[in-house]
């Protein structure tokens, strides 16, 4: 058959199974195909009659296998020798990732949808500012959205969203049952690849459903409840969306673990950043507690989260540190008010790969480990 010898076959992978990956192939290429072979968009459809896009049940390349390339959901991948009447294809390639979260393993997605509800269970700040923060740290763009908006009053509404505009999100009202602004979130998510997060009950199934009617996932239930079923909590799958885009079904999600280093900590609050591009600390390693000349400590509200998760993650790194060197990679230098003041050394290699620039990243704790 000429398709498919003709140019290079692009998909995205969007589940992974055993050796197995399933793939979806590209529009834009169908319709290039469709040309190639000289014919209209009609004759590639009878060869293509099930799906909006094709998918093909793809083994990976002996090659890729020997050089250690892994497939993960979410990569783009070169397909050959297609078997169109069989679904098969075999991924010869895998590009470059644009970003990769190690948990769940996914690669290039564009959005984190962080979603919460306003009521029932109630907003708690602190949990919300959990959520944000290791959201943020993915360095993958967060989009919030607040569900059951049928719950409060336009006035309480208005209040929230003062308070996180001044927290530098512009969060997005919705309510599922009352079918409101559900258009746009479809919108946002129109031609990108979102991971959806966020704690139990909130409605996150419920708006699963709503954007994609095909899906039927179970409303209500306890948590994990999307990963029942499934081999593993850590089984990953990216669901086509009516408008064109993909959204990542995974499981339930709990209070997620800060693994960010102190440093990097100040950086995942927007509402500092702009603080800090306006003026440097005086000290460069400034932890924004105490020390002079520091252009972050002050009154914003979040101020008392930031330092309730500076002392979390000075704690993870210390105990990092440990493992790593029983003599201590930490020197404590005794301060005025008898405070210990955090001086790391040069970190090794091993404890960057929290770097913002690689975005390698995990949000693995806001999923559940039941199983
Ligand atoms: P998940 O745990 O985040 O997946 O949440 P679910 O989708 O299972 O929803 C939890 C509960 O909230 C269910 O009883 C839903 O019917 C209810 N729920 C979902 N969306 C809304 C909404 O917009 N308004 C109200 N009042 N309840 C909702
Ligand atoms: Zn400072």
């Amino acid at each position: 058959m000429k398709l498919g010898t003709t140019g290079q076959l692009l998909g995205t992978v969007l589940a992974v199974q055993a050796n197995f990956y399933k793939v979806q192939l590209d529009q834009e290429l169908r319709a290039r195909e469709a040309e190639e072979v000289g014919g209209s968009g009609e004759e590639i459809n009878t060869l293509f009659p099930s799906t909006p896009l094709p998918l093909l049940l793809c083994t990976r390349r002996m090659r890729l296998k020997k050089i250690g390339q892994q497939v993960m959901v979410g990569d783009r991948v070169v397909v050959e020798e297609p078997d169109w009447s069989g679904g098969r294809g075999a991924i010869a390639d895998v590009l470059p990732r644009q970003t990769e979260l190690d948990r769940p393993p996914i690669a290039n997605a564009d959005q984190i949808l962080l979603v919460f509800a306003v009521a029932d269970p109630p907003l708690e700040p602190y949990q919300l500012s959990r959520f944000l923060i290791k959201a943020e740290s993915t360095g993958i763009d967060v989009l919030l959205c607040l569900n059951k908006s049928d719950l409060v009053s336009p006035k309480e509404k208005q209040e929230i969203s003062d308070r996180l505009s001044k927290w530098g999100y512009q969060p997005l009202f919705i309510s599922v049952q009352q079918e409101i602004n559900i258009g746009e979130v479809a919108k946002y998510l129109s031609q990108k690849i979102t991971v959806i997060a966020g704690p139990s009950g909130v409605g996150k199934s419920s708006l699963i459903n709503a954007l994609i009617p095909d899906i039927n996932l179970r409303v209500g239930e306890v948590s994990g409840k999307l990963a029942r079923g499934r081999h593993t909590t850590r089984h990953v799958e990216l669901f086509d969306l009516p408008n064109g885009g993909l959204l990542a079904d995974t499981p339930g999600f709990n209070q997620p673990d800060l693994d960010c280093s102190p440093q990097e900590l100040v950086h995942y609050f927007p509402e500092v950043r702009e603080r800090l591009a306006n003026g440097n600390c005086r000290f460069n390693d400034c932890l924004h507690r105490d020390e002079p000349d520091c252009v972050v400590r002050g009154e914003w509200e979040r101020y008392e989260h930031y330092l309730e998760f500076l002392d979390e993650a000075i704690a993870r790194q210390t105990q990092l540190n440990q493992q790593a060197d029983p003599e201590s990679n930490l020197k404590h230098k005794t301060k005025g008010k008898g405070q210990s003041q955090y001086e790391p050394k040069l970190e090794s290699k091993k404890y960057r790969r929290t770097s913002r620039r690689t975005q390698v990243q995990g949000l693995q704790d806001l999923y559940d480990d039941e199983e």
